[in-house]
């Protein structure tokens, strides 16, 4: 929701600028821990980090470019992409859709099977 963005964004700029950082501040806390990692649905180099908003179900936010943008994944769903349970070709293309239309989509774990909701926006 807006709501989300809204909080992320305050917690990125309360932390100081993206751009130029010098590192970690003495007893200071990261913002997130940025992985370089492939795309779970593409294997196009993409980014990784935690999704605060959503830290119950261990989730992960990627951004990959091959994909347009940012989508979510819950740990159980993470878990069962990277065991080859779910079929990738299908839900890369569902999510794919959702980013093209300025949704921010989340691959969640539906009694084992995948369900893509809206979560939010694309943040621009
Ligand atoms: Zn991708």
């Amino acid at each position: 929701m807006a709501h989300s963005e809204l909080l992320l964004a305050i917690g990125c700029n309360a932390q100081g600028p993206l751009s130029g950082g010098s590192g970690i501040r003495p007893g200071g806390q990261t913002v997130s821990t940025t992985e370089a990692v492939p795309c779970l649905l593409c294997a196009v180099l993409a980014r990784r980090w935690l999704d605060r908003q959503d830290r119950l179900r261990d989730s992960r936010i990627y951004r990959c470019a091959a994909c347009g943008g940012r989508f979510a994944v819950t740990g159980d769903a993470l878990g069962a992409i990277e065991q080859g349970r779910w079929d990738v070709a299908e839900l890369k293309a569902v999510v794919r859709q959702n980013i093209a239309s300025g949704v921010l989509p989340r691959i969640e774990d539906a009694d084992g099977r995948p369900s893509v909701i809206a979560i939010g926006r694309q943040a621009s």
